[in-house]
């Protein structure tokens, strides 16, 4: 059975008190049965592995440089990241793919490099509104996957795919359980065909995730948890996520 993970996407949000009393009330929750983690911006990692040292609550950051080091100004590689403890970082997030024109094979190259630091990527994929109504979901899930299984090769099973519609992230338009599912157990039998290990990996749902419709989304049989950007700013609403997963 696949433990389910739970993971807060900051964005460029927060402040170094905010995230402070974020984390506290993180922590005084208590542990969850499921994973949790939260991907803060870069410069607050030392603040918060400080945080949550000892804590039952992982964290990571929301993009790395494909290269390993030299003259990307502004880019933050995977060893950097390794350095201040991350344990996951978001590739291919749908903001990075339309703002900073990442193509798939970027993303691929970025999850190659996380894997190199020992990180674990969590390689996003989804579909456009326009794409959805096109008919196109299918095609454009698996291509983006599609790249990432052809440069990780066997390595695929180390990494968690996100499905994340891009016309459901941040609108308060969630997809029905069973229209994330559908496309959930069309990404797994993608990754069977590319691994046996796919029935121990995790697809988790992004896309305006709730404290009230977590548990539906999770109950479906190939959702293994969230990656969630709103919820995820407000202790309470967090902790009610991550019981969902329970
Ligand atoms: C996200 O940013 O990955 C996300 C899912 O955002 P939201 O939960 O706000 O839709």
């Amino acid at each position: 059975m696949r433990r389910k993970l739970v993971i807060g996407n900051w964005k460029m949000n927060g402040s170094r008190v905010a995230n402070a009393e974020l984390l506290a009330a993180l922590k005084e929750a208590g542990p969850s049965v499921a994973e949790v983690a939260v991907c803060a911006p870069a410069p607050y990692l030392a603040d918060v592995a400080l945080s949550l040292q000892g804590a039952s609550i992982s964290w990571g950051a929301q993009d790395c440089s494909a290269f390993e080091s030299g003259a990307y100004t502004g880019e933050v590689s995977a060893s950097m990241l390794a350095e201040f403890g991350c344990r996951y970082v978001l590739v291919g997030h749908s903001e990075r793919r339309a703002f900073h024109a990442e193509s798939d094979q970027l993303v691929a190259d970025k999850a190659k490099a996380a894997l190199a630091h020992k990180l674990t990527p969590v390689v996003c994929v989804g579909e456009t509104l326009a794409e959805r109504e096109a008919g196109q979901t299918e095609a454009v899930v698996k291509r983006q996957l599609s790249a990432v299984i052809h440069t990780l090769a066997h390595c695929i099973s180390q990494v968690v795919v996100a499905y994340e519609p891009v016309w459901a992230i941040g609108t308060g338009k969630t997809a029905s359980p069973e229209q994330a599912q559908a496309v959930h157990a069309l990404l797994r039998a993608q990754l069977k065909a590319a691994t046996e290990k796919a029935g121990e990996m995790k697809i988790l749902y992004g896309g305006s995730v709730k404290a009230d419709n977590a548990a539906t989304l999770f109950a479906q049989p190939d959702i293994d948890g969230g990656l969630i950007g709103g919820a995820a700013l407000k202790a309470a609403d967090f902790t009610a996520i991550c019981r969902a997963a329970a």
